[in-house]
């Protein structure tokens, strides 16, 4: 692990399937820092039966988008807990211009600040055949793919030997098209937001998982402060 010096903040932004929770789990690992995902958050939340999860399960099975107020509200309580010390990296947040005013104002508060935003460029017709054959250790979280990532064994884990696996229930073709939707119509325009801010970077999300990371690194290399990896 490497010292990211007082704070390594990253934005992975890209629609549904693009990869961000597969490379936000390796940064993770990598360099020490929290990977933050609004998406498995909620899902907890669901599968807990809270108030939270109680509003937000329709919602996610639409495919819509869950409202600002409760997705910034949880969020703020997430990022100043401890293990973000060192940064963090969000998955999925933010997901409208709202959200991502909200957590700018969040940051000045704590004297924060974003080091970048990355987005996973990623074509419509590939994300379909990404989420459709998606899967996640029940276990230890780990992600899989049918085709493009299936465990080295079959039926086991590769981190952590589990045996039970599970898809998530908006995984399917016809909640994909209205998730694309919603990134398209809510989450795209933050993309001009970052970009006039100077913090926006581009990666082409098509090439493979290894390839990927590869790009984001060099990216991260760039930084004002530079890092290394172990
Ligand atoms: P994916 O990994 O496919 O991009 P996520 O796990 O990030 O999907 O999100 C799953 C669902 O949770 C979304 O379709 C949406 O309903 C809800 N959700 C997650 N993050 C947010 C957010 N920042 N704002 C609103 N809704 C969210
Ligand atoms: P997101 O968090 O953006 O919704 P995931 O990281 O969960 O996306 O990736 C979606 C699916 O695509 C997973 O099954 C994952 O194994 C697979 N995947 C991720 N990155 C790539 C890639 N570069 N090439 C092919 N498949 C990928
Ligand atoms: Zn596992």
């Amino acid at each position: 692990m490497v010292d990211t010096g007082g704070g390594l903040n990253l934005i992975l932004l890209g629609p549904p399937g693009a990869g961000k929770g597969t490379q936000a789990k390796r940064l993770e690992a990598y360099y020490g820092i929290a990977q933050i995902s609004t998406g498995d958050m909620l899902r907890a939340e669901v599968a807990a039966g809270s108030p939270i999860g109680r509003k937000a399960k329709a919602i996610m099975e639409a495919g819509e988008l869950v409202p600002d107020d409760v997705i910034i509200t949880m969020l703020a309580g997430r990022i100043a807990r401890p293990d973000c010390a060192r940064g963090f990296i969000l998955d999925g947040f933010p997901r409208t211009v709202p959200q991502a005013e909200a957590l700018d104002a969040m940051l000045a508060e704590q004297g924060l600040t974003l080091s970048a935003v990355i987005e996973l460029r990623v074509d419509d017709a590939a994300l379909v055949e990404r989420i459709a054959g998606r899967f996640t250790c029940a276990s230890c979280g780990a992600g899989y793919h049918d085709v493009f990532q299936p465990p080295r064994v079959a039926g086991r884990c590769d981190v952590c030997g589990g045996g039970e696996f599970t898809r998530r229930a908006d995984d399917n073709r016809e909640t994909v098209a209205a998730r694309l939707a919603a990134y398209h119509r809510q989450t795209a325009p933050i993309l001009p937001y970052y970009a006039a801010q100077g913090r926006l970077h581009r990666v082409d999300g098509m090439a493979g998982i290894d390839e990927v990371t590869a790009a984001v690194e060099r990216i991260l290399a760039g930084l004002s402060r530079p890092l290394a990896k172990n």
